[in-house]
């Protein structure tokens, strides 16, 4: 029992629905043990007790649908219906594993400094970025992104390079591998379905891009004569253990089928609502759907910021709706509950309750934008921002410190981080590009 470790806070957030106040979070070989009174607490003079002081502990949150390696086309894709094809696969040709690498570092401190603990990452050169998990120490359910029809990386290596990821990282503490098939159209029907029994064969979740855009229905039209959804329906490629981003560009009684379906749709607030395409998240929970909430990527999204993607969540949900207004409080369980609960097929839960991980976030009470306090959780969704992010917790170790990288040294990643933007830059002309005005 030695190992065990103490936290006390003067609120200890269990889950979205009890909150402890002046009470100690007790931790042991990461996970949660208990959370006892402060009052009652035996062991204030152990060393292994930390006075956390004038905080709120709350589970981390996770990211549903990232690609963090994608930082380096920031400001560059505004509302640009195109920024997918002409921003994003611009530079992808270019990217290397020592590039994925330390660009996914510089995206993992954006995603920690603001809350998140997990993130659910969809990329190339997957290696790299599950690398990049274990030396920040994030949790990640890391995929490899295949594509076989067009695209920035595509081929029967690609498939390969997947499945040698998946087995490399099976028995790894924080890095989850997952069967990643880039989107409808940039992957072949047959490759779908293989990857779909595969990933039933590996008891792997699968996390796909679904009708993300007028192109992919476009093409979906032209060659199958229907839409992305039905598309995969029809493959039979959508159950329960697919995480699909996304979902916007639809047509009459696609969200139906994704309903039956039971795959869990992933709303990108920030990327939806610029593109003035936002996933219709009121029919989907009038149709007793949980969606997710994921920040996408620059080119969309340029920043990985979960606070910001909760508050945009909850306007765009509530601006257009009839019946189905959502409240803070329901944002914050999908945020912190629902989405890992899902990404992980229920393994995790994203609450601080007896034997779960001991992933969380300290955040400050004392700052301008959290006072006056009368809501705990009201005010982590609606005034929080990673300004009040003190320190992070995963798998009970702590990452961050007063605000401060423990595993890392922030001002390297910084460094290389933009050298590797720089190289990526001149290797696609891309920065040429930038000094034409080209994305202005
Ligand atoms: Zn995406």
């Amino acid at each position: 029992m030695s190992n065990q470790q103490y936290y006390s806070a003067k609120y200890i957030v269990e889950n979205s629905k009890t909150i402890h106040k002046n009470s100690v979070l007790v931790i042991n070989e990461g996970f949660v043990v208990d959370i006892i009174s402060l009052e009652t607490f035996a062991e204030k003079k152990s060393k292994n007790f930390t006075e956390l002081g004038d905080v709120i502990i709350s589970p981390g949150f996770t990211n549903a649908h990232s690609h963090v390696a994608l930082n380096s086309v920031k400001g560059l894709g505004y509302g640009n219906a195109s920024a997918l094809y002409d921003v994003m696969w611009g530079i992808e040709p270019a990217l290397d594993e020592e590039l994925v690498y330390k660009l996914s570092l510089l995206g993992m401190m954006d995603a920690i400094s603001s809350g998140t603990t997990s993130i659910n990452d969809h990329y190339f050169f997957a290696e790299s970025v599950a690398r990049a998990c274990e030396t920040i120490g994030i949790r990640g359910f890391i995929g490899h992104t295949i594509m076989t029809e067009y695209g920035p990386w595509t081929g029967e290596e690609q498939i390969t390079l997947a499945k040698s990821f998946n087995k490399n990282w099976a028995n790894s503490k924080t890095v989850h591998p997952v069967v990643a098939p880039h989107e409808t159209s940039t992957v072949s029907p047959k490759v779908l379905k293989e990857l779909n029994s595969y990933a039933r064969e590996n008891n792997l979740l699968t996390h796909i891009h679904l009708a993300q855009t007028q192109k992919e229905m476009d093409f979906i039209r032209a060659n199958y004569n229907t839409s992305p959804i039905k598309h995969a329906y029809n493959l039979q490629i959508l159950n329960e253990q697919v995480i699909a981003a996304h979902c916007n560009v639809v047509e009459d009684g696609d969200l139906d089928l994704l309903a039956e379906s039971g795959a869990f749709p992933i709303f990108c607030p920030t990327t939806h609502g610029i593109g003035g395409k936002p996933m219709n998240t009121n029919y989907l929970s009038k149709l007793n759907v949980d969606w997710g909430i994921g920040t996408d990527c620059s080119g969309g999204n340029d920043d990985y910021d979960m606070f910001e993607e909760m508050r945009t969540a909850l306007v765009l949900n509530n601006s257009v709706a009839k019946y189905n207004f959502i409240k803070p409080k329901d944002i914050f369980r999908k945020a912190s509950e629902e989405n890992i609960s899902r990404i992980s097929g229920g393994i995790f839960s994203g609450t601080l309750s007896k034997n779960q991980k001991a992933d969380f976030i300290t955040i400050s009470t004392n700052t301008p934008r959290m006072q006056p306090l009368h809501d705990v959780i009201n005010n982590i969704v609606m005034c929080a921002s990673s300004k009040e992010v003190k320190d992070v917790y995963i798998d009970g170790e702590c990452i961050v410190k007063d605000s401060k990288f423990q595993n890392i040294d922030e001002e390297i990643i910084l460094e290389e981080g933009t050298n590797a933007i720089n190289t990526l830059f001149t290797k696609t002309g891309f920065d040429k590009k930038i000094f034409d005005g080209d994305f202005s």
